[in-house]
């Protein structure tokens, strides 16, 4: 089922559902952008259902701003797309993830190491919404997007670099899951012995009794790391990874997390996002630029890369958390409660969210 959401920023409505179909595999990028066209429901009354509907009905949401099903119109401009890599490929019509030229920000050519594709190089020059539009770089793109025909579409700006799913879901869960609790950690010269990974699985249960009701997801062992939420990634992240990971990890890498930790802080703090914005980049670029020394040439990869990009959403003057899936991930649960995932889902689904 493939599911597209909307946000009304600043105010008292969640996610609503925007797009709901049922598919076995996925569509073409035109009846994906005509999946907008299910807005009939929440779009300005008297929108035409012609040809290219869907991107009329962008076009004009645009302009005319949503209004909600019934007659209550709350009018609002398109902010950004929040996607995961895949789904931003698709709508962009680049290069997917793990492609030569697949960085939606720079124009890095990857490389080839033990059979992944690392971007090492974090100089190179920076994507603008003109070049994308004027394809500068072809090999950056597989077509023209559809969603380029919108009025004053920026390509580039529009697009979130989403941290649920590229600090939490990428970059964390590779940290634990992949480098110091799983197995390939001797290989690339990470001592952590069994005895100090069976410490930190204690230890993250054990901080259950303190935590406020404000945190709704408690911990589990990392018996089941695999099957972490990215709530519970964000968690360590941003809260308990110094306390649980101080004296497990050795302390060069313990300093290599702190980069990520503090810099995820600063631009998760209203207050401190803005201002130290700068700062936050330098300790991302900080960490990724070390990568290499701590966990081998081939750790590079476009999640690690993302991260020396991913400050720019203080273009908004907001936090990360403010522009991030965390509100979609917890509509999908709850649209998941509500109905089953069977072929009338779709429009029930709809219903309910109108
Ligand atoms: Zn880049």
């Amino acid at each position: 089922m493939l599911r597209r959401l909307c946000k009304i920023s600043a105010s008292k409505f969640t996610a609503r559902a925007i797009g709901v179909c049922d598919a076995t595999s996925r569509p073409a990028i035109q009846e994906c952008a005509e999946d907008f066209s299910s807005l009939q429901g929440v779009c300005a009354p008297g929108v035409d259902a012609g040809a290219d509907a869907g991107l009329y009905t962008l076009h004009r949401a645009r302009r005319v701003g949503f209004a909600r099903a019934g007659n209550a119109r709350v009018r609002r401009p398109i902010k950004c797309f929040i996607c995961d890599t895949p789904a931003r490929a698709f709508v962009k019509c680049t290069a997917g993830h793990g492609g030569f030229y697949c960085c939606e920000r720079c124009t890095v050519k990857g490389e080839t190491v033990n059979r992944k594709r690392v971007y090492v190089n974090s100089d190179c020059p920076l994507r603008s919404d003109q070049s994308f539009l004027d394809q500068t770089q072809r090999e950056h793109h597989t077509g023209i997007s559809p969603l380029t025909r919108i009025l004053n579409f920026l390509p580039v700006k529009f697009f979130i670099l989403d941290y649920m799913h590229i600090l939490c879901l990428g970059v964390i869960k590779k940290l634990l899951l992949f480098y110091w609790v799983g197995r390939p950690k001797k290989k690339v010269g990470i001592s952590i012995s069994s005895n100090a990974v069976q410490t930190l699985s204690e230890r993250l249960p054990s901080l259950k009794r303190f935590l406020p009701v404000e945190f709704p997801r408690k911990t589990r062992g990392f018996l089941e790391l695999a099957k972490f939420k990215a709530t519970e990634f964000r968690f360590i992240l941003l809260y308990c990874g110094p306390i649980i990971l101080d004296g497990i990890l050795p302390k060069q890498l313990f300093k290599h997390f702190l980069l990520l930790h503090c810099a995820s802080r600063i631009l998760c703090s209203p207050s401190l996002c803005v201002p130290y914005a700068e700062y936050a980049k330098k300790l991302y670029r900080h960490f990724f630029d070390l990568l290499p020394k701590y966990y081998g040439t081939d750790s590079a990869e476009i999640n690690m890369h993302n991260l020396i990009h991913i400050s720019d959403v203080i273009n908004f003057k907001c936090t990360l958390d403010n522009l991030s899936g965390f509100p979609y991930e917890n509509q999908l649960g709850q649209m998941k409660k509500k109905t089953s995932l069977s072929c009338q889902a779709s429009g029930t689904i709809l219903q309910k969210n109108e």
